[in-house]
């Protein structure tokens, strides 16, 4: 079966900090996949508008080079570039300075979708919108599209909500978590509210507890001084993760449209109970032969920043009372891999005789390396006398049986940016999501700060610290392999 791309309406996009490595590394390479599948009107613009003094011709060059260093295979597409380059264009703009906007003014259409991509450090936000008005560039139909991250604190996110909202409506505001533009992310809602299978089973009558896992190789390297003043819980559990865990918690919203959705979203965020000190696990990578310690990459012997966290939640509402769900991510770990597992309760029975061992069935999504979703089904182990079970995972991603989907390999982010011209607003978490997730988050560091809580040494490759395993262990649960 072979999908239709749609192509998008026509559209000017520009990106500020378009000169910077996310826009090379990503933005770019994912807006030419887009035009080579044919999404991307052939009369659309991306303009990059940065502090560089480069021209037209500079910017071009720049990203036929990013595409060379980061596209996939169709960097091989010389043709297919020159086209895609040829509706790039470029200004040099000051965010703090005058400037280059005039310039800009005049080189949108403002009769087709305008898009502007704050691809900066969130300090220049309030210059850059500031000016789009001055200057007249940005109006009561443009979108601006903003990264993570999205404040430290509730305070941080609350002042960055108000310097965009003196200028833009909530409307028009994207704010991008890539984890919701995975394919597979997307499939979770489809396979939840699309079946009748799944839905009257998702609740704490069968859940046992439900996992997100995601664990990276790297360490923090050459980012060591900047992510010193983050950590993982700022870094990866206030945004990614817990967007997975409303996604995979949240009622069935009325009808699939992005407020419905996000509505549902908050209810699950406000519904967090404040965990407990002994449900949090924080970790540091150890040295290892020549590879350095998280400590010595942060460049502070002191550090209390934690590369590793683990911890247990519980969502105080009708369908999950009772049920956990615990969340773990790290630096250094023994594979790299995304992956949500919802676990079902044992069958309490089995009619089985000599069958001992604990059948569960077990949903599993993974996100990266590789998207997918299998379900853990007990079968008969065939072949053998009597009946003997075995579990096996009966694979629910049907690639073979769809074939490619309609946008190609589209990674998050160039689905993320067709959304946006689409006026889609339904994969951007909200205002109010963001506030919510930080009035979560903000008393756990308040309480580690004023403990002075010291993460616990864990090896480079392996699963996190020993206590991350106790976390589960002492429910008499098990975390699931990290495997890559
Ligand atoms: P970068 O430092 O590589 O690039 C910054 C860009 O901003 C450059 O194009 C620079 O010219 C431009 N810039 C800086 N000051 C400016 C000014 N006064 N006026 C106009 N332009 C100015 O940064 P990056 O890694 O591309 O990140 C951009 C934003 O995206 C940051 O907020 C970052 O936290 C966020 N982000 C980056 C990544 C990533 O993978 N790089 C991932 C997630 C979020």
């Amino acid at each position: 079966m072979v999908s239709r791309v749609i192509p998008v309406e026509d559209f000017d996009l520009v990106i500020f900090g378009g000169t910077g490595d996310l826009a090379r590394r990503k933005i770019l390479p994912g807006l030419f996949r887009r035009f080579l599948s044919g999404q991307m009107p052939k009369t659309s613009r991306v303009i990059g508008a940065a502090r560089s003094d480069i021209n037209t011709d500079g910017y071009r060059q720049m990203i036929r080079d990013a595409i060379a260093e980061f596209g996939g295979a169709e960097k091989e597409n010389t043709a297919g570039i020159e086209a895609f380059v040829g509706q790039l264009h470029y200004v040099t703009v000051d965010a703090k300075g005058d400037g280059g906007w005039a310039e800009l003014h005049d080189l949108i259409r403002f009769e087709v979708v305008n898009a502007f991509y704050f691809s900066v450090a969130p300090s220049l936000f309030g210059d850059l919108a500031e000016r789009l008005h001055t200057y007249e560039i940005a109006d009561a139909d443009s979108r601006v599209v903003v990264e993570k991250p999205f404040g430290r604190d509730l305070a941080s996110a609350q002042a960055l909500n108000e310097t965009l909202a003196e200028h833009f409506k909530e409307s028009q505001v994207y704010r991008i978590d890539h984890y919701l533009g995975k394919e597979t992310v997307q499939n979770l809602m489809a396979v939840r509210f699309g079946n009748m299978l799944f839905e009257p089973l998702w609740n704490n009558h069968y859940v046992d507890h439900i996992e997100i896992t995601v664990a990276e190789t790297v360490g923090v390297g050459g980012r060591g001084a900047y992510y010193d003043k983050s950590g993982a819980m700022r870094d990866m559990v206030q945004n990614h993760l817990m967007q997975l865990l409303c996604l995979i918690a949240m009622e069935a919203p009325s009808e699939f449209e992005s407020d419905a959705v996000r509505d549902e979203k908050l209810k699950v965020i406000r519904a967090l109970q404040p965990v407990e000190p002994h449900h949090i696990v924080r970790g540091q990578y150890d040295a290892a032969g020549d590879e350095p310690s998280y400590r010595e990459d942060a460049g502070d012997p002191r550090s209390f920043t934690e590369s590793f966290i683990a911890m247990r939640c519980e969502i105080a509402n009708w369908r999950w009372a009772g049920v956990p769900f615990y969340l773990r991510t790290g630096k250094k770990m023994k594979a790299r891999t995304s992956e949500i597992s919802v676990v079902f309760k044992d069958l309490g029975h089995s009619i089985f005789p000599g069958d001992e061992k604990r059948h569960r069935n077990i949903l599993s999504i993974q996100l990266q390396p590789n998207e997918g979703m299998q379900l853990q089904v007990t079968i008969k182990e065939p072949g053998q006398g009597g009946m003997r079970l075995v579990d096996v995972p009966l694979d629910m991603t049907f690639a073979d049986a769809l074939g490619p989907d309609a946008e190609g390999a589209a990674d998050a982010y160039e689905r993320l940016i067709m959304d946006v011209i689409r006026g889609n607003q339904t994969l951007f978490m909200r205002g109010d999501e963001v506030e919510a997730a930080w009035a979560w988050t903000d008393p756990i560091i308040e309480g580690w700060q004023a403990r002075n809580d010291v993460p616990k040494l864990y090896d480079q490759g392996s699963s996190g610290p020993d206590d991350a395993m106790a976390l589960m262990h002492r429910e008499d649960r098990k975390w699931r392999d990290i495997k890559g």
